[in-house]
């Protein structure tokens, strides 16, 4: 390149907080850590999954593609210092999603379990690296495997329509994905998230259940009840803050500017109730939960929400006299 291109200055972001960030990686990529007795959690420090080391096989919860080989080489790790078998006998689907699923056959051999919506729904999307699972369930299933247990439960569509609960009577833990990514913020959309008042009820009934470890699936470490109540409060500002917006922002400007363009008008009318919401919130959480600064994490996520608000609540909603 020539010196005469300017490149554009990349933004600079707040400091991650020290809540942020997990375990250093090995030299493989990857950090394997105990959970509880027998249950390991792996990660990449952007994803996590989670495994069952028994005597009679490994139940392995999620195949992220981006850790890829290196669940073997995590389980591996565990089986050679527990003394347990290093055979995946059973991969559970937390939910369809290719990112937390899409390396599933690496373990041909394994029993697939999910839910009977992520089998619709993979033998839709038909994509080779997510195999649809053969035994699947509607509201609960308990799996039991070398001694040890795992519920399966459905409480509804919240990120997808499939995204299940995954707790671990046995372990002290819960595994709930792409709801809460403790000590960060969601990610676009709150986490790209499909059903708005499932994903806002999720952490309700993942705190009404016992456990003291949270296998969110995202970022490099296992989260805690206080990370569940920290974003719950993200959530409900957030949500605050755009009922206040929706009666507060007045659309007459944009009325009278596009006229007949009836989306010129609703585009500048929703952006700035949303911009409006979000403000406050990007400064509040700033410095308390990672990439809060990141304004347009948190604004995808109003914007979400905000919708919501209107479609699923109805706020905002007037019957023509
Ligand atoms: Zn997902």
């Amino acid at each position: 390149m020539s010196e005469s291109v300017d490149s554009p200055a990349l933004p600079d972001y707040a400091p991650l907080p020290e809540s942020a960030l997990g375990p250093a990686l090995n030299e493989d990529g990857y950090h394997v850590g105990r959970v509880e007795r027998n249950l390991f959690w792996v990660t990449d420090s952007v994803y996590v999954a989670a495994f069952l080391a028994t005597p009679e096989g490994v139940m392995l919860f999620d195949a992220p593609p981006t850790i890829g080989h290196n669940l073997q080489r995590a389980i591996d790790e565990i089986a050679e210092a527990e003394g347990t078998p290093n055979t995946v006998t059973h991969l559970v689907y937390s939910h369809h999603h290719a990112d937390h699923a899409g390396a599933a056959d690496l373990f041909p051999d394994a029993t697939l379990i999910g839910h009977e919506e992520t089998r619709r729904l993979l033998l839709r999307d038909d994509d080779p690296t997510r195999p649809a699972p053969e035994v699947t369930f509607a509201d609960s299933l308990t799996l039991e495997i070398g001694g040890e247990r795992a519920d399966l439960a459905f409480h509804g569509p919240n990120h997808t329509p499939d995204n299940i609960f995954i707790h671990f009577p046995g372990h002290d833990a819960l595994m709930l994905i792409d709801i809460v990514n403790p000590g960060w913020v969601p990610i676009f959309n709150t986490n790209l998230s499909e059903d708005m008042p499932g994903y806002i009820d999720a952490p309700a009934q993942a705190l009404a259940l016992p456990w003291t470890h949270l296998i969110a699936g995202h970022l490099g470490r296992l989260g805690t009840r206080a990370d569940v109540e920290l974003h719950q409060a993200y959530i409900a500002d957030i949500v605050a803050a755009s009922y206040a917006a929706l009666g507060s922002v007045d659309p007459t400007q944009y009325f009278v500017k596009y006229g007949p363009n009836a989306w010129g008008w609703v585009n500048g009318y929703l952006t700035e109730v949303t911009t409006t919401a979000t403000r406050p919130v990007v400064e509040k959480y700033t410095g308390v939960l990672a990439a809060a600064d990141i304004e347009a994490l948190t604004y995808s996520t109003t914007f979400m929400l905000m919708q919501s608000l209107r479609l699923d609540k109805g706020v905002g909603s007037q019957v023509h006299p």
